[in-house]
């Protein structure tokens, strides 16, 4: 009878064993594993551990297992330190490989069993040789007693492949656990179209229009807010505003049914292309953080009114425009592509804002889920709680919603001036703006105007008095 239970020993070993590695499989993080954290020169951190590097930047891989590019130039003096020492190390590394042509893309046998699966084995192990002990006086080992060996067994297994299978698969987002976190409920009512076109109500004009049918509600507009534009800013590209054709099937649209995601995309590590919500005066509203991953707020690119121009010389806010509740009052400032609306710093009901969980949002009293805009990261969003669908031609962190309107550049985009700070904006006329710039103590300008032929003429007047002209037909 020992014979037989020693059998039965190794063949459960084996098979635990042999499922057990069948079963490892999935990002590289579990919850509760320590990331590093990197500290930039504005203060800001970001989580994630090394995970390749180019010559200038360093690859990091998040909690989520998503990837996030960092160029090594915007990181804290020690962090810049051990950057550079990893980009050497990846370099010498690489090189070896490469010469040695070494291609391995087993995972080392270690790695891929983990101290509880240890554990388990070893409790199996301590009742199959107690229970030998027990049996080995015994004539014969019951059948019912083998049913009940083989369960025991097989419950270990499958704790076993447990602990091996919470591993967080690539891509989503871990909730973080607290205690105001409100469960939504799984399904939502549609969103009244009045509702949303109350909100828009008070910045209709020629620029801003409506409309809907059963999918989506439909803004059209020229993305040019009727407050002033650009003052403020100290980190400037030379984009200047431009009425964008957010019209036709360009227009923006929110869906009027939200359903809320399985895993809330983060915009951390997404979304670096692209709007994430429309304000109501028809103005979109990008990532906090610019495609190098740095908060835009924080390292002056954002004027007055948490706005600036892209590469196409849209205007755009990257912070929560909550200047916009002096005009909404109490409605939604803005609302965000997965179709959730956005409050500013108070409750619609008038009282303090609530608790935010991940996403930056909450239920509401009517147990509809909204977000929040805010004065600190992340501003808007920060992670989308409803479904979305992300552009398959984008990858992360540059992936972007779709749908969503386009910009239409006009002009090969400009390079940053550096020391310039925007210190007036102005329209001359109605058909022309003067952008006034600060370089030290001199001053520079951009003067420009266009025809209802859509014939832009630029002068710019550098800040040594130096002038160029150049005109521009948009198509
Ligand atoms: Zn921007
Ligand atoms: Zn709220």
């Amino acid at each position: 009878m020992r014979n037989v239970l020693h059998l039965n020993n190794l063949f459960i070993i084996l098979l635990v064993l042999s499922l057990k590695l069948h079963a490892h499989e999935g990002g590289h993080y579990s919850q509760g594993e320590i990331l590093k954290v990197w500290h930039f020169k504005n203060g800001q951190s970001i989580s994630g551990n090394f995970l390749y590097a180019t010559k200038n930047e360093i690859i990091l891989e998040q909690k989520e297992g998503s990837l996030v590019k960092i160029p090594i130039v915007i990181l804290a003096k020690n962090d810049l330190k051990l950057a550079r020492f990893k980009i050497k190390k990846y370099a010498e590394i690489h090189q070896q490989y490469t010469q040695r042509n070494i291609i391995n893309n087993q995972v080392p046998f270690f790695e891929m069993i983990d101290i509880r699966f240890f554990g388990y084995f070893l409790v199996t192990i301590l009742i199959l040789l107690w229970l030998s002990k027990r049996l080995k006086n015994q004539a014969y080992f019951q059948p019912l007693q083998r049913v009940a060996l083989y369960s025991f067994c097989l419950g270990l297994f499958i704790l076993a492949c447990k602990s091996s299978s919470d591993i967080t698969p690539a891509g989503t987002t871990i909730a973080i656990t607290g205690g105001t976190t409100t469960t939504p409920s799984t399904s939502i009512s549609k969103t009244s179209t009045s509702f949303i076109d109350s909100a828009f109500t008070p910045y209709k004009s020629a620029n801003l229009a409506i409309k809907w049918d059963d999918t989506y509600f439909y803004v059209s507009s020229n993305g040019i807010p009727t407050h002033n534009m650009m003052v403020g800013i100290t980190s400037w590209q030379q984009q200047v505003p431009i009425a964008q054709p957010y019209t036709g099937t360009n227009h923006w649209s929110i869906p009027l049914a939200p359903v809320y995601a399985a895993s809330p995309v983060s915009t951390k590590t997404n979304f670096m292309k692209g709007a994430v919500a429309l304000a109501v005066n028809g103005v979109p509203i990008f990532n906090a953080l610019n495609n190098r991953g740095e908060d835009s707020f924080l390292i002056g690119e954002l004027d007055q009114w948490g706005g600036h121009c892209g590469k196409g010389d849209d205007y755009h806010y990257h912070a929560a425009p909550l200047h916009l509740s002096a005009t909404s009052g109490l409605k939604p400032i803005a609302f965000a592509l997965d179709g959730f609306a956005v409050y500013g710093a108070k409750e619609p009901d008038g009282t303090i804002m609530k608790t935010l969980d991940e996403s930056h949002g909450h239920v509401g009293s009517n147990t509809v889920y909204h977000y929040h805009g805010t004065a600190d990261y992340p501003y808007v969003v920060g992670s989308m709680k409803g479904k979305v669908t992300l552009d398959p031609a984008t990858t992360a962190p540059e992936n972007q919603i779709i749908p969503q309107a386009f910009t239409n550049p006009l002009r090969p985009a400009l390079t940053p001036l550096n020391g310039a700070s925007i210190t007036a904006f102005s329209a001359p006329t109605a058909s022309s703006y003067l952008l006034t710039y600060k370089i030290g103590a001199k001053t520079g300008t951009v003067q420009y105007s266009w025809t209802n032929a859509n014939l832009f003429a630029f002068v710019f007047t550098d800040v040594d008095g130096k002038q160029t002209n150049a005109t521009y037909q948009r198509k």
